[in-house]
């Protein structure tokens, strides 16, 4: 079977996060967007897991569902945490049991656990890793590129931080496998795509997700697909969409071309300071020009929430009226959010709005025009109406 899964998001309990995160909100938010699972973030904090424990039962090994489900409306969860160690670096944990969530709650080393449902430990990479895998869970870098708290901030290999090879590298919104497939010793390393959602809406939760083959929806099965290399695709933002994908002013977010950035000391011409961009990061550590793509690397597919594609179509916000009528219209139509960015064609989607046809088809066929990110601002898609008649050319 196949299924597409979002393991990286965060509860209610993390800062700046919806009070909408919870588990029976997410459920059919996930199932509108076209996910099968969803990892439940926050899996250390003692209040998320009562939630989880509340409103969940386990129907299979590792696999969480909602209590009186009998339409199937909701997704499946499996629990997932993100800690911050002690070099800031954020950990992004998958885990095959509650007993495994309390036991190693229980061994991080924190002043307050539950302060926060992303909690900051006295560890550092090696301590979390070694932890994770007594209990046999799986972990990897969180969004590894960007320049605040990922493990490329702080080293310039993942031996640095771990001391061995990590069970996966989560790529972040500002980075994608043409990119880290530029590093060499990523070569052997699975990508995840996740949407690190701090809300619950379709605009964030699986706005980046995994194509995974398993043979059978459980934690192992999971684990192994993931260990053995068996993701089938990563869904994710053009990285130029991403906030830290290019050199810019965190000021006037003005873009720098690297050598530029260098020479001028990282200070821009209006007083602010530059900021390195994952561009920036990847060029320091990069073994080659060119990514290579070893045999097992899955395509990565450039996807952007259905809610902003028409938002920036129409010039206007996610969240209002006329962006959500037409979002479900085309929901209720194919049945997700996934059927109408992937998978319908382009015919059917035309029947319901034209310029939403054609932004989908420049994503399909990678035509897309971007103004990139960086220092801090997202990127922009642009769009340009095409004639009726080029659409099907
Ligand atoms: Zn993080
Ligand atoms: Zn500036």
């Amino acid at each position: 079977m196949k299924i597409s899964a979002d393991l990286h998001i965060h509860s209610c309990f993390s800062r700046a996060t919806s009070k909408n995160m919870i588990i029976t909100t997410l459920g059919p938010q996930a199932k509108f967007k076209g996910l099968e699972l969803v990892g439940t973030g926050d899996a250390f904090h003692s209040g998320w897991l009562k939630i989880i424990e509340d409103s969940t039962e386990e129907s299979e090994d590792g696999i969480f569902s909602l209590k009186e489900d009998h339409e199937n409306e909701s997704c499946k969860f499996i629990l997932t945490a993100e800690v911050e160690d002690k070099r800031r670096v954020h950990h992004l944990i998958l885990l095959p049991s509650l007993e495994s969530a309390y036991n190693i709650r229980e061994k991080l080393k924190s002043n307050n656990i539950d302060a926060d449902g992303r909690p900051r430990v006295r560890m550092n990479g090696k301590e979390i890793m070694d932890l994770v895998h007594k209990f046999e869970g799986l972990i990897g870098p969180s969004h590894a590129f960007t320049p605040w708290t990922s493990m490329y901030k702080a080293y310039d290999s993942y031996l640095e931080c771990y001391d061995s090879k990590p069970d996966f590298l989560e790529l972040g919104l500002s980075a994608d496998t043409a990119m880290a497939d530029t590093i060499e010793e990523l070569q052997d390393i699975p990508f995840l795509t996740n949407s690190d959602a701090h809300s619950p809406w379709p605009h964030r939760l699986g706005r980046e997700f995994n194509e995974i083959e398993l043979k059978k929806l459980t934690f192992k099965s999971i684990k192994d697909s993931i260990k053995k290399c068996k993701i089938k695709a990563n869904y994710g933002f053009d990285p130029r969409l991403g906030k830290y994908h290019r050199t810019a002013c965190t000021r006037c977010y003005l873009i720098y071309d690297v050598e530029k950035a260098k020479k001028l000391n990282m200070k821009c011409s209006c007083g602010g300071i530059i900021k390195k961009g994952v561009d920036y990061r990847i060029s320091e550590i990069a073994t080659w020009n060119e990514p290579h793509h070893p045999p097992k690397r899955p395509p990565y597919i450039h996807i952007l929430p259905l809610a902003e594609i028409i938002s920036i179509v129409y010039s206007k916000g996610v969240t209002t009226v006329f962006v959500q009528k037409i979002w479900k219209e085309l929901v209720d139509k194919f049945g997700s959010e996934i059927e109408v960015l992937i998978y319908s064609p382009l015919k059917e989607i035309e029947k319901i709005d034209l310029n939403i046809a054609q932004a989908i088809k420049s994503f399909r066929e990678k035509t897309l025009k971007i103004t990139p990110g960086g220092g801090g601002k997202y990127g922009e898609m642009i769009f340009e109406p095409e004639s009726t008649l080029d659409i099907y050319l």
